[in-house]
Protein backbone atom coordinates (compact mmCIF):
# COMPACT_ATOMS: atom_id res chain seq x y z
CA UNK A 1 0.00 0.00 0.00
CA UNK A 2 1.09 3.50 -0.84
CA UNK A 3 0.27 6.57 1.03
CA UNK A 4 0.50 9.30 -0.98
CA UNK A 5 -0.30 13.35 -0.47
CA UNK A 6 -1.97 15.13 -3.01
CA UNK A 7 -0.83 19.36 -2.63
CA UNK A 8 -3.84 20.89 -5.00
CA UNK A 9 -6.12 17.71 -4.48
CA UNK A 10 -9.25 20.17 -5.67
CA UNK A 11 -7.74 21.01 -9.29
CA UNK A 12 -8.08 19.53 -12.47
CA UNK A 13 -5.29 17.17 -11.80
CA UNK A 14 -6.18 16.23 -7.93
CA UNK A 15 -9.41 15.26 -8.74
CA UNK A 16 -7.84 13.13 -11.90
CA UNK A 17 -5.75 11.56 -9.40
CA UNK A 18 -8.64 10.86 -6.92
CA UNK A 19 -10.06 9.27 -9.65
CA UNK A 20 -7.60 6.46 -10.28
CA UNK A 21 -6.39 6.13 -6.13
CA UNK A 22 -10.57 5.58 -6.47
CA UNK A 23 -10.31 2.59 -8.77
CA UNK A 24 -7.38 0.96 -6.49
CA UNK A 25 -8.13 0.94 -3.37
CA UNK A 26 -6.15 -1.90 -2.39
CA UNK A 27 -3.06 0.17 -3.74
CA UNK A 28 -3.16 3.66 -2.60
CA UNK A 29 -4.47 5.57 0.71
CA UNK A 30 -5.31 8.96 0.93
CA UNK A 31 -2.96 10.65 3.48
CA UNK A 32 -3.56 14.42 2.83
CA UNK A 33 -5.38 16.22 0.60
CA UNK A 34 -5.11 20.65 0.08
CA UNK A 35 -6.46 23.04 -1.61
CA UNK A 36 -6.61 26.88 -1.85
CA UNK A 37 -10.35 27.98 -1.09
CA UNK A 38 -12.09 25.28 -2.76
CA UNK A 39 -13.27 24.14 0.49
CA UNK A 40 -16.91 22.57 -0.39
CA UNK A 41 -15.21 20.21 -2.68
CA UNK A 42 -12.17 19.55 0.33
CA UNK A 43 -14.88 18.39 2.33
CA UNK A 44 -16.64 16.34 -0.18
CA UNK A 45 -13.21 14.26 -0.86
CA UNK A 46 -12.66 14.03 2.80
CA UNK A 47 -15.81 12.39 3.60
CA UNK A 48 -15.25 9.89 0.27
CA UNK A 49 -11.41 9.01 0.91
CA UNK A 50 -10.99 10.34 4.83
CA UNK A 51 -7.12 11.75 4.90
CA UNK A 52 -5.75 12.24 8.50
CA UNK A 53 -4.84 15.36 7.10
CA UNK A 54 -5.74 18.28 5.11
CA UNK A 55 -4.52 21.67 4.39
CA UNK A 56 -6.55 25.08 3.35
CA UNK A 57 -4.03 27.48 2.27
CA UNK A 58 -6.18 30.30 2.36
CA UNK A 59 -7.07 31.98 5.85
CA UNK A 60 -10.35 32.89 5.58
CA UNK A 61 -11.83 29.13 3.74
CA UNK A 62 -9.46 27.86 6.47
CA UNK A 63 -11.85 29.47 9.01
CA UNK A 64 -14.58 28.85 7.62
CA UNK A 65 -14.19 24.86 7.55
CA UNK A 66 -11.94 24.05 10.08
CA UNK A 67 -14.18 22.91 12.66
CA UNK A 68 -16.64 20.89 10.48
CA UNK A 69 -13.28 18.97 8.74
CA UNK A 70 -11.71 18.03 12.63
CA UNK A 71 -15.56 16.65 13.31
CA UNK A 72 -14.58 14.17 10.42
CA UNK A 73 -11.49 13.36 12.73
CA UNK A 74 -9.25 15.08 10.21
CA UNK A 75 -6.03 17.19 11.24
CA UNK A 76 -6.43 20.56 9.49
CA UNK A 77 -3.40 22.65 8.94
CA UNK A 78 -3.35 26.32 7.21
CA UNK A 79 -0.99 28.54 5.21
CA UNK A 80 2.48 27.97 3.33
CA UNK A 81 3.90 26.25 6.62
CA UNK A 82 0.74 23.65 6.88
CA UNK A 83 1.52 23.19 3.04
CA UNK A 84 5.01 21.92 4.01
CA UNK A 85 3.66 19.59 7.24
CA UNK A 86 1.59 17.94 4.52
CA UNK A 87 4.12 17.77 1.89
CA UNK A 88 6.73 15.96 4.10
CA UNK A 89 4.83 14.31 6.31
CA UNK A 90 6.58 10.90 7.64
CA UNK A 91 3.97 8.12 6.34
CA UNK A 92 3.64 9.46 3.04
CA UNK A 93 5.52 7.54 0.20
CA UNK A 94 3.94 9.91 -2.76
CA UNK A 95 3.50 13.65 -3.33
CA UNK A 96 1.50 14.24 -6.16
CA UNK A 97 2.63 18.17 -6.89
CA UNK A 98 -0.75 19.48 -8.67
CA UNK A 99 -0.62 23.16 -7.65
CA UNK A 100 -0.64 25.57 -10.24
CA UNK A 101 2.45 28.18 -9.97
CA UNK A 102 5.15 28.92 -7.99
CA UNK A 103 2.87 28.49 -4.87
CA UNK A 104 4.00 24.80 -5.29
CA UNK A 105 7.49 25.36 -5.00
CA UNK A 106 8.12 25.27 -1.39
CA UNK A 107 6.29 22.23 -0.17
CA UNK A 108 7.20 20.34 -3.41
CA UNK A 109 10.62 20.80 -2.88
CA UNK A 110 10.70 19.96 1.32
CA UNK A 111 8.66 16.90 0.06
CA UNK A 112 11.89 16.14 -2.41
CA UNK A 113 14.15 16.98 0.46
CA UNK A 114 12.05 14.84 3.20
CA UNK A 115 13.11 11.57 0.61
CA UNK A 116 9.23 11.29 -1.14
CA UNK A 117 8.77 9.98 -4.68
CA UNK A 118 7.67 13.53 -6.43
CA UNK A 119 4.63 12.84 -9.03
CA UNK A 120 5.03 16.21 -10.82
CA UNK A 121 2.51 17.83 -12.50
CA UNK A 122 3.37 21.67 -11.14
CA UNK A 123 5.61 22.48 -14.15
CA UNK A 124 6.45 25.78 -13.23
CA UNK A 125 8.24 24.44 -10.17
CA UNK A 126 11.49 22.64 -12.33
CA UNK A 127 11.10 26.03 -14.70
CA UNK A 128 11.80 27.73 -11.65
CA UNK A 129 14.16 25.43 -9.31
CA UNK A 130 15.32 23.08 -12.32
CA UNK A 131 18.85 22.92 -11.53
CA UNK A 132 18.14 22.58 -7.75
CA UNK A 133 15.41 20.19 -7.54
CA UNK A 134 17.15 17.89 -9.83
CA UNK A 135 20.67 18.09 -7.79
CA UNK A 136 18.62 17.39 -4.59
CA UNK A 137 17.13 14.29 -6.35
CA UNK A 138 20.60 13.56 -7.34
CA UNK A 139 21.80 13.25 -4.25
CA UNK A 140 19.07 11.90 -2.11
CA UNK A 141 18.14 9.04 -4.78
CA UNK A 142 14.84 9.63 -5.03
CA UNK A 143 12.66 10.18 -7.85
CA UNK A 144 10.66 12.77 -9.68
CA UNK A 145 8.47 11.21 -12.20
CA UNK A 146 6.54 13.54 -14.67
CA UNK A 147 3.26 13.51 -14.75
CA UNK A 148 2.95 16.22 -17.61
CA UNK A 149 1.58 14.22 -20.43
CA UNK A 150 4.96 15.17 -22.77
CA UNK A 151 7.16 14.31 -20.15
CA UNK A 152 5.50 11.28 -19.35
CA UNK A 153 5.80 10.22 -23.01
CA UNK A 154 9.37 10.45 -23.08
CA UNK A 155 9.80 9.54 -19.69
CA UNK A 156 8.34 6.01 -20.58
CA UNK A 157 9.85 5.85 -24.45
CA UNK A 158 13.53 6.50 -22.64
CA UNK A 159 12.87 3.42 -20.29
CA UNK A 160 15.65 0.91 -21.10
CA UNK A 161 17.55 3.18 -23.38
CA UNK A 162 21.43 4.59 -23.37
CA UNK A 163 20.32 8.25 -22.56
CA UNK A 164 23.62 9.30 -24.28
CA UNK A 165 21.75 7.47 -27.72
CA UNK A 166 19.19 10.31 -27.42
CA UNK A 167 19.78 12.96 -29.77
CA UNK A 168 16.15 15.18 -29.59
CA UNK A 169 13.43 15.40 -27.61
CA UNK A 170 10.37 16.50 -29.51
CA UNK A 171 7.25 17.76 -27.71
CA UNK A 172 4.33 17.70 -29.34
CA UNK A 173 1.94 20.39 -28.80
CA UNK A 174 -2.28 20.90 -29.84
CA UNK A 175 -1.61 24.26 -30.51
CA UNK A 176 -4.50 25.24 -28.59
CA UNK A 177 -7.78 26.68 -29.31
CA UNK A 178 -5.98 29.55 -31.80
CA UNK A 179 -4.27 27.49 -33.66
CA UNK A 180 -3.62 28.97 -37.37
CA UNK A 181 -4.52 32.19 -36.32
CA UNK A 182 -2.75 35.24 -37.42
CA UNK A 183 -2.00 38.48 -34.86
CA UNK A 184 -4.68 40.77 -36.18
CA UNK A 185 -7.13 37.75 -35.36
CA UNK A 186 -5.95 37.16 -32.09
CA UNK A 187 -6.19 41.37 -31.03
CA UNK A 188 -9.84 40.25 -30.95
CA UNK A 189 -10.06 37.11 -28.87
CA UNK A 190 -12.05 37.08 -25.37
CA UNK A 191 -10.87 35.03 -22.36
CA UNK A 192 -13.71 32.88 -22.89
CA UNK A 193 -11.97 32.08 -26.40
CA UNK A 194 -9.07 31.04 -25.04
CA UNK A 195 -10.63 29.19 -22.39
CA UNK A 196 -12.09 26.93 -25.13
CA UNK A 197 -9.19 24.01 -25.18
CA UNK A 198 -9.59 21.56 -27.93
CA UNK A 199 -8.64 18.57 -26.65
CA UNK A 200 -7.85 18.67 -22.48
CA UNK A 201 -9.94 19.94 -19.91
CA UNK A 202 -7.52 21.85 -17.82
CA UNK A 203 -7.85 24.96 -14.52
CA UNK A 204 -7.94 28.13 -16.46
CA UNK A 205 -4.15 28.93 -15.99
CA UNK A 206 -2.53 26.04 -18.14
CA UNK A 207 -5.29 26.88 -20.37
CA UNK A 208 -4.41 30.55 -21.20
CA UNK A 209 -0.96 28.57 -21.87
CA UNK A 210 -1.77 26.38 -24.13
CA UNK A 211 -3.72 29.60 -25.75
CA UNK A 212 -0.86 31.57 -26.15
CA UNK A 213 1.79 28.20 -26.17
CA UNK A 214 3.88 29.31 -22.92
CA UNK A 215 2.89 25.76 -22.17
CA UNK A 216 5.05 24.50 -24.70
CA UNK A 217 7.59 26.76 -23.63
CA UNK A 218 7.56 25.68 -20.04
CA UNK A 219 7.68 22.44 -20.75
CA UNK A 220 10.47 22.54 -23.19
CA UNK A 221 12.19 23.92 -19.66
CA UNK A 222 10.83 20.97 -17.64
CA UNK A 223 12.33 18.51 -20.02
CA UNK A 224 15.77 20.14 -20.28
CA UNK A 225 15.77 19.82 -16.56
CA UNK A 226 13.99 16.17 -16.03
CA UNK A 227 16.20 14.58 -19.39
CA UNK A 228 19.64 16.35 -19.34
CA UNK A 229 19.56 17.58 -22.89
CA UNK A 230 20.81 21.20 -23.41
CA UNK A 231 18.33 23.67 -25.05
CA UNK A 232 19.58 22.80 -28.71
CA UNK A 233 18.42 19.15 -28.60
CA UNK A 234 14.68 19.95 -27.89
CA UNK A 235 11.50 21.02 -29.87
CA UNK A 236 8.13 21.68 -30.22
CA UNK A 237 6.30 20.28 -32.73
CA UNK A 238 2.31 20.79 -33.55
CA UNK A 239 0.11 17.59 -33.44
CA UNK A 240 -3.45 18.97 -33.11
CA UNK A 241 -5.18 15.43 -32.27
CA UNK A 242 -2.93 15.27 -29.16
CA UNK A 243 -2.94 11.21 -29.66
CA UNK A 244 1.27 11.37 -29.84
CA UNK A 245 2.23 12.74 -26.51
CA UNK A 246 6.29 13.34 -27.85
CA UNK A 247 8.53 11.44 -29.24
CA UNK A 248 12.33 10.89 -28.75
CA UNK A 249 14.53 10.72 -31.31
CA UNK A 250 17.66 8.62 -30.98
CA UNK A 251 21.50 9.35 -32.55
CA UNK A 252 20.88 6.05 -35.11
CA UNK A 253 17.56 7.57 -36.76
CA UNK A 254 15.34 5.55 -34.71
CA UNK A 255 12.38 7.73 -32.61
CA UNK A 256 10.67 6.42 -30.09
CA UNK A 257 6.60 7.47 -29.41
CA UNK A 258 4.11 6.37 -26.26
CA UNK A 259 0.27 7.22 -28.26
CA UNK A 260 -2.83 7.20 -26.23
CA UNK A 261 -6.28 9.00 -26.17
CA UNK A 262 -5.79 12.53 -24.61
CA UNK A 263 -6.97 11.74 -20.54
CA UNK A 264 -4.59 12.66 -18.02
CA UNK A 265 -5.27 9.59 -15.51
CA UNK A 266 -2.87 7.78 -18.18
CA UNK A 267 0.32 9.67 -17.18
CA UNK A 268 -0.97 10.05 -13.47
CA UNK A 269 -1.38 6.26 -12.73
CA UNK A 270 1.95 5.50 -14.63
CA UNK A 271 3.79 8.35 -12.06
CA UNK A 272 1.88 6.20 -9.05
CA UNK A 273 2.68 2.89 -10.06
CA UNK A 274 5.62 3.11 -12.01
CA UNK A 275 7.22 1.33 -13.01
CA UNK A 276 3.92 -0.99 -13.18
CA UNK A 277 1.39 -0.26 -15.43
CA UNK A 278 -2.34 -0.37 -13.58
CA UNK A 279 -5.26 -2.28 -15.83
CA UNK A 280 -8.31 0.06 -17.50
CA UNK A 281 -7.09 3.51 -16.80
CA UNK A 282 -7.72 4.94 -20.19
CA UNK A 283 -9.99 4.48 -22.78
CA UNK A 284 -8.58 2.10 -25.64
CA UNK A 285 -6.67 3.96 -28.59
CA UNK A 286 -7.97 3.11 -32.26
CA UNK A 287 -6.20 4.31 -34.97
CA UNK A 288 -8.36 3.43 -37.80
CA UNK A 289 -11.47 5.28 -35.91
CA UNK A 290 -8.93 8.42 -35.83
CA UNK A 291 -7.70 8.06 -39.33
CA UNK A 292 -4.84 10.41 -39.48
CA UNK A 293 -2.45 12.16 -37.54
CA UNK A 294 -1.16 15.65 -38.54
CA UNK A 295 1.95 17.64 -38.01
CA UNK A 296 3.26 21.27 -38.27
CA UNK A 297 5.77 23.45 -37.25
CA UNK A 298 4.52 25.91 -34.38
CA UNK A 299 4.13 30.05 -35.68
CA UNK A 300 6.38 31.09 -33.33
CA UNK A 301 5.81 34.48 -34.63
CA UNK A 302 2.19 34.86 -33.76
CA UNK A 303 2.83 33.21 -30.74
CA UNK A 304 6.24 34.75 -29.17
CA UNK A 305 5.83 33.45 -25.92
CA UNK A 306 7.41 29.82 -27.35
CA UNK A 307 10.50 32.03 -28.29
CA UNK A 308 10.79 34.12 -25.20
CA UNK A 309 10.60 30.86 -23.09
CA UNK A 310 13.15 29.43 -25.21
CA UNK A 311 15.37 32.42 -25.20
CA UNK A 312 15.34 32.94 -21.24
CA UNK A 313 15.99 28.80 -21.25
CA UNK A 314 18.86 29.03 -23.03
CA UNK A 315 19.94 32.45 -20.69
CA UNK A 316 19.39 30.36 -17.60
CA UNK A 317 20.08 31.56 -14.18
CA UNK A 318 17.47 33.10 -12.66
CA UNK A 319 15.66 34.39 -16.25
CA UNK A 320 13.23 31.05 -16.44
CA UNK A 321 12.37 32.53 -12.61
CA UNK A 322 11.40 36.15 -14.15
CA UNK A 323 9.67 34.41 -17.61
CA UNK A 324 7.43 32.28 -14.89
CA UNK A 325 6.49 34.94 -12.42
CA UNK A 326 5.79 37.32 -15.46
CA UNK A 327 3.42 35.17 -17.10
CA UNK A 328 1.92 33.90 -14.01
CA UNK A 329 0.58 37.76 -13.56
CA UNK A 330 0.10 38.65 -17.34
CA UNK A 331 -1.93 35.70 -17.50
CA UNK A 332 -3.94 36.32 -14.10
CA UNK A 333 -4.83 39.82 -15.48
CA UNK A 334 -5.92 38.70 -18.94
CA UNK A 335 -8.30 36.43 -17.10
CA UNK A 336 -9.14 39.48 -15.21
CA UNK A 337 -9.76 41.51 -18.62
CA UNK A 338 -6.91 44.36 -17.71
CA UNK A 339 -5.11 43.22 -20.62
CA UNK A 340 -5.50 41.70 -23.70
CA UNK A 341 -4.78 38.40 -25.13
CA UNK A 342 -1.35 40.01 -27.37
CA UNK A 343 -0.38 41.92 -24.51
CA UNK A 344 0.83 38.67 -22.36
CA UNK A 345 3.79 37.94 -24.37
CA UNK A 346 4.90 42.33 -24.54
CA UNK A 347 4.38 42.49 -21.05
CA UNK A 348 6.77 38.99 -20.46
CA UNK A 349 9.32 40.44 -22.42
CA UNK A 350 9.38 44.15 -21.32
CA UNK A 351 10.15 42.41 -17.48
CA UNK A 352 12.84 39.99 -18.98
CA UNK A 353 14.26 42.78 -20.89
CA UNK A 354 15.08 44.45 -17.42
CA UNK A 355 16.01 41.60 -15.70
CA UNK A 356 19.92 40.94 -15.06
CA UNK A 357 20.37 37.39 -14.93
CA UNK A 358 21.80 36.43 -11.62
CA UNK A 359 23.02 32.83 -10.57
CA UNK A 360 20.63 30.68 -8.05
CA UNK A 361 22.16 29.04 -5.24
CA UNK A 362 19.03 28.16 -3.28
CA UNK A 363 15.91 28.32 -2.46
CA UNK A 364 15.24 32.06 -1.28
CA UNK A 365 16.93 33.43 -3.50
CA UNK A 366 14.19 31.72 -6.40
CA UNK A 367 11.64 33.03 -4.12
CA UNK A 368 13.20 36.56 -4.04
CA UNK A 369 13.36 36.81 -7.82
CA UNK A 370 10.38 35.17 -8.08
CA UNK A 371 9.02 38.38 -5.82
CA UNK A 372 10.73 40.90 -7.79
CA UNK A 373 9.61 39.82 -11.03
CA UNK A 374 5.76 39.53 -9.95
CA UNK A 375 6.14 43.25 -8.53
CA UNK A 376 8.03 44.41 -11.64
CA UNK A 377 4.93 42.68 -13.82
CA UNK A 378 2.13 44.44 -11.67
CA UNK A 379 4.00 47.91 -12.58
CA UNK A 380 4.32 47.05 -16.03
CA UNK A 381 0.79 46.13 -16.26
CA UNK A 382 -0.31 49.49 -14.41
CA UNK A 383 1.82 51.78 -16.68
P1 LIG B 1 -6.13 23.89 -11.23
O1 LIG B 1 -6.22 25.36 -11.26
O2 LIG B 1 -7.28 23.09 -11.72
O3 LIG B 1 -5.83 23.39 -9.72
C1 LIG B 1 -4.81 23.95 -8.96
C2 LIG B 1 -4.83 23.42 -7.54
O4 LIG B 1 -3.90 24.18 -6.75
C3 LIG B 1 -6.18 23.61 -6.82
O5 LIG B 1 -6.33 22.61 -5.84
C4 LIG B 1 -6.01 24.97 -6.17
O6 LIG B 1 -6.90 25.20 -5.09
C5 LIG B 1 -4.58 24.89 -5.70
N1 LIG B 1 -3.97 26.22 -5.56
C6 LIG B 1 -4.04 27.24 -6.44
N2 LIG B 1 -3.37 28.31 -5.98
C7 LIG B 1 -2.87 27.97 -4.78
C8 LIG B 1 -2.11 28.65 -3.79
N3 LIG B 1 -1.73 29.93 -3.96
N4 LIG B 1 -1.78 27.99 -2.67
C9 LIG B 1 -2.15 26.70 -2.49
N5 LIG B 1 -2.87 26.00 -3.38
C10 LIG B 1 -3.23 26.62 -4.51
O7 LIG B 1 -4.80 23.50 -12.02
P2 LIG B 1 -4.49 22.16 -12.83
O8 LIG B 1 -4.87 20.97 -12.04
O9 LIG B 1 -4.98 22.31 -14.21
O10 LIG B 1 -2.89 22.25 -12.94
C11 LIG B 1 -2.06 21.98 -11.82
C12 LIG B 1 -0.62 21.92 -12.30
O11 LIG B 1 -0.49 20.80 -13.18
C13 LIG B 1 -0.19 23.14 -13.13
O12 LIG B 1 1.14 23.43 -12.87
C14 LIG B 1 -0.36 22.69 -14.57
O13 LIG B 1 0.53 23.35 -15.44
C15 LIG B 1 0.00 21.21 -14.45
N6 LIG B 1 -0.59 20.36 -15.47
C16 LIG B 1 -1.95 20.29 -15.59
C17 LIG B 1 -2.56 19.50 -16.56
C18 LIG B 1 -4.04 19.35 -16.62
O14 LIG B 1 -4.53 18.52 -17.40
N7 LIG B 1 -4.82 20.08 -15.85
C19 LIG B 1 -1.73 18.76 -17.52
C20 LIG B 1 -0.32 18.87 -17.29
C21 LIG B 1 0.22 19.65 -16.31
P3 LIG B 1 -8.38 25.83 -5.41
O15 LIG B 1 -9.18 24.67 -5.94
O16 LIG B 1 -8.85 26.34 -4.11
O17 LIG B 1 -8.17 26.90 -6.42
MG1 LIG C 1 1.67 19.01 -21.04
Amino acid sequence: MKNIVILGSTGSIGTNTLEVIAKYPDRFKVLGLSTNTAIDKLINQVKLFKPAFVCISDENSYKLAKDSLTKEGVTVLSGEVGLVELACLDDAQIVVAAIVGCAGLEPTYYALKSGKTIALANKEVLVSAGDLFIREMNERGNHIIPVDSEHSALFQCIQGQDKKSIKKLILTASGGPFCGMKREELAKVTVNDALKHPNWSMGKKITIDSATLMNKGLEMIEAHHLFGLSPNNIEALIHRQSIIHSIVAFKDGSCLAQLSMPDMKGPIAYALSYPERLENIMEPLDLSILGKLTFEKPDKTTFPCLSLAYESMKIGKSMPVVLNAANEIAVSAFLDSMISFIEIPVIIEKVMNIHQPFELSNIEIILEFDRWARNKTMEVIKN
